[in-house]
Parts: C-alpha cells; sequence; structure tokens
C-alpha cells in the first residue's frame, strides 16, 4: 500500500502546541498512518525539537518564496500568507493521500477510515453549510494541483482572506456533485456549535470523533481558557485537550503563554 498521512501545520511556537495535541491524539488512538508536520523557519529550534519526537516527519516550509512572481503578489495581499503556507501540503507527493487537521484539533477516537475519502472532502462550515470547513479535509498530494491552486490564488484571491475562502472557491462543486465528500460534521465539530445549536450537541455531540475549536481563542492562548471554562460543554474537550498537551515530557508551554489552569 502507498504511504498515506494525516498533515499539519505550525506558523509559530503557539500553534506548536496545537500541533502536538494533534499528534499525541492521533497516536493515542493507534493510528496506522504517518503524522506530518509542516513548520515554517521562525518555528524556534525548541518547539521543532519537541516536535521531532512526536512527528514521523518534520517539514520545513517557505512562507512564501523570495524568487517566485507569487511573493510579490502575496506582499500586496498579506493576509494571504498563511493560505499559501497551507497550500504546501499538496507538494508532500511522497504521500498518495492525507488528511489535513488544523493545528487547533483534537482527535478522540481512531480516524483512520477517513482515508477511505477522495479529495475534496470535508465537512461543512457551521456559518455557510455550502462552504466546507477547511480545518479538516482529504486530499492528493499533486504537483500539478498545487500549481493549479498557486494560480488560483493569484487571479481570484480568497474571499475570506484565508485558505478556506481560496479552497472553496477551487473546489467549488463540493456543496452539490457528490455527497461521498461531505464528511459528517463529528469529525469537525466546531466548538461554536454548543452556542449555536444546542440541542443538536446535546444529542449528538458525544459521537465527536474530532473536535476543533475553532476561532480566535485557543485552548493555548489564556484568553480560550477563560472563555471555554465558561461552558461546560466544551469544557469536558478542553480538559481533554490539556490532559493531551500534558502528557507530552520535555514541553513546556512558551513563556509568554502562562501556565496551564488547574482543576
Ligand atoms: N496557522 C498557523 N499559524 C497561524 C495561524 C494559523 O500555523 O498564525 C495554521 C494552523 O495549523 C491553524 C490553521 O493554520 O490551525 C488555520 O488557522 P486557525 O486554526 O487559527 O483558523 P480557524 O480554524 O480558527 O479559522
Ligand atoms: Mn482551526
Amino acid at each position: 500500500m502507498s504511504a498515506e498521512a494525516f498533515v499539519t501545520l505550525a506558523t509559530s511556537d503557539s500553534y506548536c502546541m496545537g500541533a502536538i495535541v494533534v499528534a499525541r491524539s492521533l497516536r493515542r488512538h493507534g493510528t496506522t498512518r504517518s503524522i506530518v508536520v509542516m513548520v515554517t523557519p521562525n518555528v524556534s529550534q525548541r518547539a521543532r525539537l519537541g516536535l521531532e519526537g512526536l512527528f514521523d516527519k518534520v517539514i520545513v516550509v517557505d512562507v512564501m518564496d523570495s524568487e517566485d512572481q507569487l511573493r510579490l503578489s502575496m506582499l500586496r495581499r498579506p493576509e494571504l500568507g498563511i493560505t499559501f503556507t497551507k497550500l504546501h501540503c499538496w507538494t508532500l507527493t511522497q504521500y498518495s493521500k492525507c488528511v489535513f487537521l488544523d493545528a487547533d484539533t483534537l482527535v478522540l477516537c481512531n480516524v483512520d477510515e477517513l482515508f477511505d475519502r477522495d479529495e475534496l472532502s470535508a465537512a461543512p462550515d457551521p456559518g455557510w453549510p455550502d462552504c466546507f470547513n477547511s480545518g479538516v479535509f482529504v486530499f492528493r498530494p499533486c504537483l500539478h494541483t498545487h500549481a493549479r491552486l498557486l494560480e488560483h490564488a493569484l487571479q481570484h484571491g480568497s474571499f475570506d482572506g484565508g485558505d478556506q475562502g481560496l479552497l472553496n472557491t477551487f473546489f467549488s462543486s463540493w456543496s452539490e456533485a457528490d455527497i461521498s465528500k461531505h464528511l459528517p460534521f463529528i469529525y469537525n465539530l466546531t466548538t461554536s456549535s454548543t452556542y449555536t445549536y444546542l440541542p443538536a450537541f446535546k444529542q449528538f455531540g458525544h459521537n465527536a470523533k474530532i473536535v476543533h475549536f475553532l476561532g480566535v481563542m485557543k485552548p493555548w492562548s489564556s484568553q480560550g481558557r477563560t472563555e471555554s471554562s465558561q461552558s461546560q460543554n466544551m469544557g469536558r474537550f478542553l480538559t481533554l485537550w490539556w490532559n493531551e498537551y500534558r502528557a507530552q515530557k520535555n514541553c513546556q508551554p512558551p513563556a509568554s503563554e502562562g501556565e496551564p489552569p488547574h482543576k
């Protein structure tokens, strides 16, 4: 069988904290696939070393290529910087199929069955369900697709300034073409669902397979801890996140992040 991998991305030491939890939670639930993280050169040596013990591969990618025409365009559109970085996942052609997971996700059980899906499979975005959320998606690394995505970025930009807008206009038939490419919401349970549709969360939330801490407040940010702790429903997932993070030996949160909360 050709190689398959879970892929995540961290462009800063804070997001490395999230990446650690992604890897550990995948391993805890016995994935048989490789686990890969893409990091940018500004990620500290210390943070990178922490990832190397956990991931099968730590791949350094540039935020922008200084030799490329694209760079100038990107400089005029700085909000696309991160978008460009995520798109690097299509260059991982040593793998035949991958599942991208945002660094702010937490895996709650074995989700290797996602590799039965094809590109581009993703769950609906809770804010606009005809768009997919780009925090969890199945894709096939391919240099041709990568080039077409960059061209698309240059031609059309991103309607939301991030990778999600870009990917949704590129894979524009997602909402209608093939229901098998619609992942159930439980593969990308966004934290906002507790207040946007609480009865559904009460009914189905226990089936969650991947939780996504979408939004500005992340488990590792002090504000995120305070806010989320107020939500009884998500508090359970936040505790799970911290348990997974603390299970990582030899890795302290960056000084600026403060101490994890005490129970
Ligand atoms: N990301 C990163 N550094 C950043 C912002 C984003 O590495 O400064 C990566 C990380 O993998 C993150 C993903 O891009 O999970 C998408 O960003 P985020 O999760 O913050 O967006 P949201 O899901 O909240 O819309
Ligand atoms: Mn996210």
